[in-house]
């Protein structure tokens, strides 16, 4: 079993049926580990987004992330990490309405930036960026406790 991390994007929680429409897809498709509200300041989000640091959008990015409080789920599921990448969509939002036009990013998604959700992109990402977004959170251990549940 996998874990990988979503991020719900602040412009989302502003939207109370997008985030409810979410909630009810992430669990009908994975186990969720762990789940709160998390405003992503400057700091978090400059270890979060260390690999983006650079690029012409970081700033956008950044502070975008920063503009209110965001969702974090810790999901567990068969291949979760790309899962949750296959039920996001595309990065960019006017290929995922072109493309895929029933995917997150297609349905809430405003712009490249505001995309709606984050999904980790391989679980070695995934237990990093749990480490800072959910630092209290043992997520091997539960991970473990979780799957010997179910066998
Ligand atoms: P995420 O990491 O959020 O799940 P991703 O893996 O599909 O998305 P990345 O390349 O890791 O895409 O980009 C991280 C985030 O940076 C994107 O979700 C988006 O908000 C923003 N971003 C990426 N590319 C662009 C761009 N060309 N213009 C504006 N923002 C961008
Ligand atoms: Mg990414």
């Amino acid at each position: 079993m996998e874990v990988t991390l979503a991020v719900i994007k602040p412009h989302v929680l502003r939207n109370t049926y997008a985030l409810q429409q979410i909630k009810t897809l992430i669990e009908e498709n994975f186990r969720v580990l762990g789940h709160k509200e998390v405003h992503i300041t400057k700091e978090l989000s400059d270890r979060f987004y260390a690999e983006h640091r650079g690029k012409f959008f970081y700033h956008r990015l950044t502070t975008f992330m920063n503009s209110g409080p965001c969702y974090a789920l810790i999901l567990q599921s068969e291949a979760s990490v790309q899962k949750w990448r296959r039920l996001m969509g595309p990065t960019k939002v006017f290929r995922a309405v072109y493309t895929e036009p029933q995917c997150i990013r297609a349905l809430y998604g405003l712009s490249d930036t505001r995309n709606a959700c984050h999904g980790s992109d391989s679980e070695a990402s995934a237990l990093r960026e749990i480490g800072i977004l959910f630092p209290e959170f043992d997520v091997l251990a539960v991970a473990d406790r979780e799957s010997k549940k179910r066998t």
